[in-house]
């Protein structure tokens, strides 16, 4: 037999209101932490997470899968040359061609300080190549303030059974001879 009775008693709609406020806070959370806070695009960390989940894809389907990363060239010069608030705003910007130059069910991400990834489901390295291509012309032909231009070299890769580390390695390779054979181009 019971000898003493506690309760709580919600409000449901004060109750409802609240969980409503949650799922919103939750959800600008989500976004907060899978997004790059200057360039609005996917972060490191949700680039290496659907990377993960495109290989299984592709191993599962047998379908073709390619990445891209992109690094701006002598990016440190126009840091040294017009300082660091116009550097953010060139980021900004190459990072809404990228994002704006793909499918939707491609996914670009800021991998590091200047470097980009572009995922490409269902894709094989001639395709990805030719949008690759693209996008390196779209930034090279961009007018930013004063008429400053700026271009960014890349490496495009196929899957082709590696690990996530070893697909964006081969990539990082390719992307380093677009360097040394004189930057503005595409190795793939
Ligand atoms: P390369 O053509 O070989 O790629 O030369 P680079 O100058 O682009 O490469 P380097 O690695 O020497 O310099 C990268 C520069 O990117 C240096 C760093 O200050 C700058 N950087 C990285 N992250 C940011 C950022 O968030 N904002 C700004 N403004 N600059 C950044
Ligand atoms: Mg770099
Ligand atoms: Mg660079």
């Amino acid at each position: 037999k019971p000898v003493f009775l506690a309760g709580i008693v919600f409000d449901v709609t004060e109750r409802k209101e609240m969980e409503m406020d949650l799922a919103q806070k939750n959800k600008i959370l989500q976004e907060m932490s899978s997004l790059d806070g200057l360039t609005k695009i996917s972060n490191h960390r949700t680039l290496v997470e659907h990377l993960k989940a495109c290989i299984s894809d592709a191993v599962r389907t047998g379908s073709p899968m390619s990445i891209a990363i992109f690094d701006i060239d002598d990016f440190k010069k126009v840091n040294d040359t017009r300082g660091h608030v116009f550097g953010d705003q060139v980021l900004a910007r190459v990072a809404a061609i990228i994002n704006g130059s793909i499918r939707g069910a491609d996914l670009a991400g800021r991998y590091g300080g200047e470097e980009f990834m572009v995922l490409f489901p269902d894709t094989g390295l001639e395709q990805a190549a030719k949008v690759s291509e693209r996008i390196r012309q779209v930034i090279a032909d961009y007018a930013f303030e004063e008429g400053m231009r700026v271009t960014v070299s890349g490496g495009v890769k196929q899957y082709t059974g590696e690990t996530p580390a070893e697909l964006i390695h081969a990539a990082d390779i390719r992307l380093y001879q677009a360097k040394k054979n004189g930057k503005n181009q595409i190795v793939f």
